[in-house]
């Protein structure tokens, strides 16, 4: 038996259920306990979004890092649309903002997802 069958099997063995779904990282198949979804492999919790399935704590982190740097680029293109003067210049910026509202509206709605789901379960 090698080392990550044992694991999984000391985690049956303690109560943990096995689920249908896989972590989103590395595929393995998460494991219920009190209420917290665990990735043996990766070792990390991992929790469910609506229409997202899987995602690790950590990926959450890397969301919340993301919308704090799309509000910094949309300031940085607020700033250089206020400065420029040509048209072309005025377009491309103005598109590039666009880009970056697209970005975080879809972060700001994953992000609502979490905060929801974590209301829910605790
Ligand atoms: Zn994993």
């Amino acid at each position: 038996m090698n080392d990550r069958v044992k694991e999984l099997a000391t985690l049956l063995r303690s109560g943990a259920k096995m689920l249908s779904e896989a972590c989103p990282i590395c595929g393995t198949p998460l494991f219920e306990k009190s209420g917290k979804i665990w990735c043996p492999t990766c070792k990390r919790e991992v929790i469910r979004v609506p229409g997202h399935s899987m995602m690790q704590l950590g990926e959450i982190e890397t969301l919340l890092e993301l919308k704090k740097l799309m509000f910094d680029k949309i300031r940085s293109l607020m700033n250089d649309l206020l400065a420029s003067t040509d048209l072309g210049t005025v377009t491309h910026i103005t598109e590039a903002i666009r880009l970056q509202l697209d970005t975080l509206q879809k972060v700001l709605d994953l992000n609502r997802q979490i905060m929801g789901e974590k209301c829910k379960t605790s």
